[in-house]
């Protein structure tokens, strides 16, 4: 039954129809009892017409080996992986995707055959909300980049397959930046990359010639975390897209609405890469609105 849009989500409250032919989907993470993956994506199962389930899946450390393992030989359709075990399922699948490659690692499985084949939704995700939350295009935009962990990582490449014309690589550990830079100079030659330490002279010269700030750190999830950037770098026609959703504006986040300029949380970048999964999973358009609705009441 094709459930129709009017206000709020009404799929939420339905639990799914299982029956002998459902499709089985999760997420393998830990801890995994924050997601919310399964409200977004039940959701749009339900709504789409699709027989199909997912479940969170608390694989504890060590066993993520026997988890990927167990897929086919469950009858598992394809998985989504998170926290902390991307870089891990990157190197347990069959075959991977381009961007999953230059990233080296998978957040998305869809089982093809008697194969795993690896993607990564989450630059994809970020591309997608940065363009249609932001209306932003990075092609040829001189961007400054907070961070160096996982989701920079993917962040970095997706910006440098966009082409943009420099990238300045900030963070913390200095030579985690260094590192990132080179990876990324070594696959993008035409593009501008350097890295900066975070307490530098060097973002403010960056940040004087940047269209784009993004921060990739976790910085801003908790109260009473710091700004990383000193607001009064932040000139007129900035983009400021923050990758955290929860809290749904970090002070950067409200630093840069005070000053007027275009700011995005991460909520969309979630929003997207679930649907990149949902579109690879099942070759279908993914119901956005439906997904969004079902994120915007579970991250409340
Ligand atoms: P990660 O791999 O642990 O990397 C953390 C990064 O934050 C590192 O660069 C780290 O610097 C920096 N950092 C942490 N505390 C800091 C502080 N007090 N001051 C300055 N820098 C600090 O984490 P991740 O997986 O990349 O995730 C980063 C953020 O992106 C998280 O907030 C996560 O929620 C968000 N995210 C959002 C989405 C989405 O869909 N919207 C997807 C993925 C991630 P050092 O190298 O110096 O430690």
């Amino acid at each position: 039954m094709k459930m129709e849009l009017k206000g709020t989500v009404p799929v939420l409250g339905l639990s799914p129809k299982i029956d002998g032919n459902t499709r089985i989907y999760g997420i393998f993470g830990w801890p995994i009892s924050h997601t919310a993956s399964p409200a977004m994506h039940n959701a749009a199962f339900r709504y789409s017409g699709i027989n199909s389930v997912y479940v969170p899946f608390h694989v504890p450390p060590g066993d993520i080996k026997r988890a990927i393992k167990s897929i086919i030989p469950l009858g598992i359709s394809g998985v989504n992986i998170t926290v902390p075990y991307k870089e891990t399922a990157f190197k347990l699948v069959d075959e991977t995707s381009r961007e999953s490659q230059l990233i080296g690692a998978v957040n998305t499985i869809v089982v093809q055959g008697d194969k795993l084949i690896g993607h990564n939704t989450d630059a994809q995700g970020f591309l997608r909300s940065l363009k249609y939350d932001g209306r932003t295009n990075p092609y040829r935009k001189n961007v400054v980049l907070l961070g160096s962990g996982g989701a920079a990582r993917a962040v970095a490449i997706q910006l440098a397959m966009t082409n943009v014309k420099s990238l300045c690589i900030v963070n913390r550990t200095f030579s985690r930046a260094i590192r990132l830079a080179r990876y990324i100079k070594r696959h993008f030659p035409n593009i501008k990359i350097s890295p900066a330490y975070l307490k530098s002279k060097a973002i403010n010269e960056a940040l004087e010639s940047a269209d784009i700030l993004i921060n990739a750190t976790t910085c801003g999830m908790k109260r009473g975390d710091p700004l990383l950037v000193d607001h009064s770098l932040l000139h007129p026609g900035i983009v400021v897209y923050d990758l955290i959703y929860k809290p749904q504006e970090t002070k950067l986040i409200t630093e840069a609405k005070q000053m007027g300029l275009k700011t995005v949380n991460g909520f969309g970048m979630l929003l997207y890469q679930g649907a990149a999964a949902f579109e690879i999973w099942t070759g279908k358009k993914a119901p956005l609105e439906i997904m969004r609705q079902s994120l915007e009441i579970y991250a409340d």
